[in-house]
């Protein structure tokens, strides 16, 4: 039998076994802000996820408000021992549909409950805060938190979209294993805080949006249009001015991957991320086409000399560059 393409593997601390570097997104899965769910498509592609040797899948409550985990829940029927599920706590929403920050003693532990039963399972591997909530006290989310791994119901705690002052606050009370910021080559702020923080504290990083939610896939061009229900509508980079310079540097990007290493810009992004550090790419599939592309961003690695020359293809097109915060959840 021939090897399964994603070979590299992290361990993230309490979990039973290392995991692939490249983990399953299941965000556009849920439907809410892609454009709607398509659930054989979805089922088919974590499939073909575990086919090629991805082992970790993250998914959250608030992806289609339950749809995706219970997508998730469906295709591991009989393959759960086989791949770790990171799922996520703390955003809640009403009947509009629009989440808010709510990280509660009384919301974790019904959220714990409502995702163990939609994912059709005993335990998560890995759950993390989804986003801070300021009006509750980090020790009594922390507190919370520990409580259930000590119950046995999860094995290990991430957090996502935390500050490093935020993360040793949650520390005091409970173990940190993992953080979930964004990171892609056009959304770099991490790398001056969150991944000398992992480095120093053991924490596996997952690294969300390596493929800054499909401009970096290559396939954008000028003419690429979003529909309402797209959250790229609400995406400052995919307004004017800027989308014309980050579809520039797609392509100053695109020549220089397949120029120097014979490769696609998708695998580009994503072996970038993983020659950064300690860090996971969430690729965020949702038919089972967009997997194979794994393969090629294995097996390969960036010089030094290479990470300059892309920087300096970032300098030059990108003169005015954007970060992720319009995705932020009200509540801070
Ligand atoms: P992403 O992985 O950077 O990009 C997804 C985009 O890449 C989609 O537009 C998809 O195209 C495209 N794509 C995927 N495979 C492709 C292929 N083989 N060829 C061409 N295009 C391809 O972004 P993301 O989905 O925003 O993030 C990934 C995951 O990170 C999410 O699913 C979620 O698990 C996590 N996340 C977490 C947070 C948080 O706050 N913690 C926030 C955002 C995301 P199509 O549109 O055609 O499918």
């Amino acid at each position: 039998m021939t090897q399964a393409p994603v070979t590299e593997t992290i361990q993230i601390r309490g979990l039973r076994q290392p995991v692939s570097r490249i983990a399953l997104g299941t965000w556009a899965i849920g439907g809410w802000m892609w454009g709607g769910p398509d659930d054989r498509n979805a089922i088919a592609t974590i499939h073909e996820a575990l086919d090629v040797g991805i082992t970790l899948v993250d998914t959250a409550p608030v992806y289609g408000f339950g749809h995706s985990e219970e997508i998730v829940g469906q295709a591991l029927v009989g393959r759960r021992d086989k791949v770790a599920i990171a799922t996520k706590v703390g955003l809640d929403w009403k009947d509009d549909h629009k989440p808010f920050r709510n990280s509660s003693p009384a919301r974790i532990r019904k959220e714990i409950e409502d995702s163990l039963r939609r994912l059709r399972t005993d335990y998560i591997d890995l759950y993390q805060v989804h986003w801070p909530d300021s009006s509750v006290p980090m020790e009594e989310t922390a507190r919370t938190l520990e409580a259930l791994v000590r119950e046995g119901k999860v094995l290990a705690l991430g957090v996502s979209n935390f500050s490093i002052a935020q993360m040793e606050a949650f520390r005091q009370f409970a173990p940190l294993c993992a953080v979930q910021p964004p990171y892609n080559l056009f959304e770099r702020a991490m790398e001056h805080d969150i991944l000398p923080y992992a480095r120093q504290h053991d924490l596996a990083i997952l690294a969300y949006g390596p493929l800054c939610r499909g401009l970096l896939s290559g396939k954008m061009t000028a003419q690429t249009k979003f529909g309402a229900d797209d959250l790229r509508s609400a995406d400052p980079k995919f307004q004017p001015p800027r989308f014309a310079h980050y579809l520039q540097a797609v392509r100053e990007l695109q020549d220089f991957a397949r120029e120097k290493h014979g490769k696609s810009l998708l695998a580009l992004a994503i072996r970038w991320v993983l020659d950064q550090g300690p860090t996971i790419a969430l690729w965020g599939a949702r038919r089972p086409d967009q997997i194979a592309a794994v393969a090629d961003a294995m097996g390969w690695h960036l010089s030094a000399d290479d990470r300059r020359e892309i920087d300096a293809i970032l300098a030059r097109c990108i003169p005015d560059p954007v970060g992720p915060g319009f995705m932020a959840p009200p509540g801070a």
